[in-house]
C-alpha cells in the first residue's frame, strides 16, 4: 500500500489526512504544534519526530501549509526536504501559494528527479473533512494518474488545470471570485436586514434567485442563517481572513504580471486588509459581514 508523509494538519491538513487514514493508507504526519500530530496519531497515524522522519521510506509526500514561505522553505531551505526526497516519489503540494513559488518548488524537485504536483484545493473545512475537495493540479500529466487514488480518498473533483504552476493559477482566479461573492452576499444581506427583511427568508429568496451563488447555498455570512457555518460560531474555524488576504495579494500580483484589469478582487484585498487591522485575521473570511453589519448579540 502506499504509504504517505502529510506535513501541515491545520484546518484543512488534519481533515485531509484523517480521510486518507480512513481509505487505509498508512501514513506518517508532522506539524510545528504537537497537539494536532497527536490527534492524528491517535486515530492511527505515525507521529514523525519532523518533516525528515516523516517522509521516510514515504512514497507520496503531501504538504498543506499557510503560504509560499512556508512551502519554500519546507522543500528548498538549507536543509530543505526535497534532498531527503527519493527519486521517484510523488510530492503533492496542496497549500495555496504563488504560482512562481510553485514553479520554483517543481523545478528543484525535477532537477532530482522528484515528481511534483501543485495541487491546491476548494470546497472548504466542510469539503475536506467530507472528503469532496477540488483539486486543480499543474504539473505532468502522467504524475497526475499516478496521484489520483491518493486525490480521490481527498476529494471529488481532480482538473488538470495544465502545466506546472496552473493549478495556483486557477486557484487564485477561483478564491479572487470567491472573495468577491462574499463580500457582495455580506452586504446585500446587511441592506435587507438594515430595511427590515428577516435574514433567513432573504437569504433564501436570492439563493434560488439570479444573485444565487456558492456563499449562499454553503457558507451564509449572517449568524445564524446556517447552523453549520463559521458565521454561527462566532466566525471560528474555516478559512481565516488573513490567509483570503494572502489569496487576493497573489491574485493581485498575478494581474500586475499579465496586465491584466481586476478592480473587483484590488477592491476585496483592501476590504481584507481592513479586517486585519481590526484584529480579525485569523477568523474565518464571512467575517467580512462585520464591515456592513452584522446581527445584535
Ligand atoms: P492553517 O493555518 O489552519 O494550517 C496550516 C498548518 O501548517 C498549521 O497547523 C501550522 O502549524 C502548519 N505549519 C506551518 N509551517 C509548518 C512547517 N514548516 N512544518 C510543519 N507544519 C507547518 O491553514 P489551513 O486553513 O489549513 O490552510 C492551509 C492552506 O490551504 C493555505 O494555503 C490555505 O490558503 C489553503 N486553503 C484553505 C482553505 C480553508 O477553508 N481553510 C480552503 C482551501 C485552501
Amino acid at each position: 500500500m502506499t504509504r504517505i508523509a502529510f506535513i501541515g494538519l491545520g484546518h484543512m491538513g488534519l481533515p485531509m489526512a484523517r480521510n486518507l487514514l480512513k481509505a487505509g493508507f498508512p501514513l506518517s504526519a508532522h506539524d510545528l504544534v504537537p497537539e494536532a500530530v497527536a490527534q492524528l496519531a491517535g486515530e492511527g497515524a505515525r507521529a514523525a519526530n519532523d518533516a525528515h522522519d516523516a517522509v521516510q521510506d514515504a512514497d507520496v509526500v503531501i504538504s498543506m501549509l499557510p503560504a509560499s514561505r512556508h512551502v519554500e522553505s519546507l522543500y528548498l531551505g538549507d536543509d530543505g526536504l526535497l534532498a531527503y526526497i527519493a527519486p521517484g516519489t510523488l510530492v503533492l503540494e496542496c497549500s495555496t501559494i504563488a504560482p512562481d513559488s510553485a514553479k520554483k518548488v517543481h523545478q528543484a524537485a525535477g532537477k532530482l528527479g522528484i515528481d511534483l504536483l501543485d495541487a491546491p484545493v476548494s470546497g472548504g473545512t466542510a469539503g475536506a473533512a467530507a472528503g469532496t475537495l477540488t483539486f486543480m493540479v499543474g504539473g505532468a500529466a502522467e504524475a497526475l494518474e499516478k496521484a489520483r487514488p491518493v486525490f480521490q480518498a481527498m476529494g471529488k473533483n481532480i482538473f488538470h488545470a495544465g502545466p506546472a504552476g496552473a493549478g495556483q493559477l486557477a486557484k487564485v482566479c477561483n478564491n479572487q471570485l470567491l472573495a468577491v461573492q462574499m463580500i457582495g452576499t455580506a452586504e446585500s444581506m446587511a441592506l435587507g436586514v438594515a430595511n427590515g427583511l428577516d435574514p433567513r427568508v432573504l437569504a433564501e429568496i436570492m439563493r434560488q434567485s439570479s444573485g444565487g451563488n456558492w456563499v449562499l447555498e454553503r457558507y451564509n455570512p449572517w449568524p445564524g442563517v446556517m447552523e453549520t457555518t463559521p458565521a454561527s460560531h462566532d466566525y471560528e474555524g474555516g478559512f481565516m481572513s488573513e490567509l483570503m488576504a494572502k489569496d487576493l495579494g497573489l491574485a493581485q500580483e498575478t494581474a500586475l504580471a499579465s496586465g491584466s484589469s481586476t478592480p473587483m478582487g484590488g477592491l476585496a484585498l483592501h476590504l481584507y486588509r481592513v479586517l486585519l487591522r481590526q484584529g480579525l485575521g485569523k477568523k474565518d473570511f464571512s467575517v467580512v459581514q462585520s464591515l456592513f453589519g452584522a446581527p445584535e448579540e
